[in-house]
């Protein structure tokens, strides 16, 4: 009898292995592998919703916007994932754009709502009610979609500075029944992919596996650290992870859910994050974009914040030592 748990980790151990094998294990030795193998992956996989923002059609070097929109897509349903694009308007005002809508919403994704011009809230040069005004343009443009939800995601992250526009928006929200569309994992997957297209223009040859595994570093280090603090400072959280319709993404999306589940992260389907508790939370003013997780952590007297608390710089760094 070959011991099946020799080769495979008990968290891998699997059901196929236990059907063509039980026949030559005892009995007792059967329960012990059902109870001890299937307990670790439901009880203790951190899940997480792959959240899209900011989609587009611009061409990179390397592949076309329309590409990479269908790498993005194509890996989303090798995965039969769900996940939600929040769209700003003015970056997909073409007969394209709209195809490429109808795409994501033919596919069973969510739309959700930015704002139609990407205008932060705290732009000194429009109000409150302007704000709101961008964000209702943006519902005209696609509340005709099946998949349209009342999911708002802030643009930059960032819920106001000022105590009159954060609580006009957020009464607004409330009293048109919009959910706030968070991110507890924010990224810098928009800097590693500006990277990698920079490096592409030097030279088309280049060797994208070092980039790949720098970025799925990049992404489980992120998960890790805001799952640690929510644990920390609010429990436990079905996580809305921000990545941007980019380059990286179209690449390597695929391979980041693949190499995710191996350090015992799960992607999940989207309906499982914005009917969270957390979603009503209203964070002190602050005028850092930032993940709901971390505004909270910060609300509690967390220690050793960074600031600002997600910045391509940080990676600048790490790149550049690894000569990427
Ligand atoms: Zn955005």
């Amino acid at each position: 009898l070959e011991h099946p748990i020799g080769r495979l980790s008990l968290r891998k151990f699997h059901t196929s292995v236990l059907v063509q094998s039980y026949g030559k294990i005892p009995i007792l030795t059967l329960f012990f592998l059902i109870s001890h193998s299937f307990w670790p992956t439901y009880v203790s996989a951190a899940k997480y919703v792959i959240t899209f923002d900011d989609p587009k059609l611009n061409d990179s070097v390397m592949h076309s916007g329309q590409k990479i929109d269908n790498l993005i897509r194509t890996a989303l349903k090798s995965h039969s994932l769900r996940s939600i694009l929040f769209v700003s308007g003015h970056r997909l005002n073409t007969k394209e754009g709209a195809e490429l809508l109808e795409k994501w919403d033919k596919e069973g994704h969510w739309i959700g709502n930015h704002t139609y011009s990407h205008t932060s809230i705290d732009d000194p040069k429009i109000n409150a009610s302007q704000f709101i005004k961008d964000l209702e343009k943006q519902r005209s443009l696609i509340q005709h979609l099946n998949n349209y939800r009342p999911v708002f995601r802030y643009p930059f992250l960032k819920m106001g500075s000022s105590l009159s526009r954060r609580n006009a928006v957020h009464r607004y929200l409330q009293n048109n029944k919009i959910k706030h569309g968070f991110v507890t994992v924010d990224t810098s997957d928009w800097y590693i992919s500006h990277r990698l297209e920079e490096a592409l223009k030097n030279n088309p040859n280049l060797d994208l596996t070092p980039y790949r595994m720098f970025y799925q570093q990049h992404i489980l280090e992120r998960l890790e650290y805001y799952d640690q603090l929510a644990k920390k400072h609010y429990g436990t959280i079905n996580h809305s992870l921000l990545l941007h319709h980019n380059l990286i993404n179209g690449l390597f999306l695929n391979d980041l859910i693949v190499f995710l589940k191996t350090k015992g992260w799960e992607a999940i389907n989207v309906d499982s994050v914005f009917n969270q508790k957390i979603e009503s939370y209203l964070p002190p003013l602050q005028s850092e974009g930032s993940s709901i997780i971390w505004s909270l952590a910060k609300q509690k007297g967390e220690k050793g914040l960074r600031h600002p608390p997600e910045h391509g710089s940080y990676e600048k760094v790490k790149l550049d030592q690894q000569g990427l």
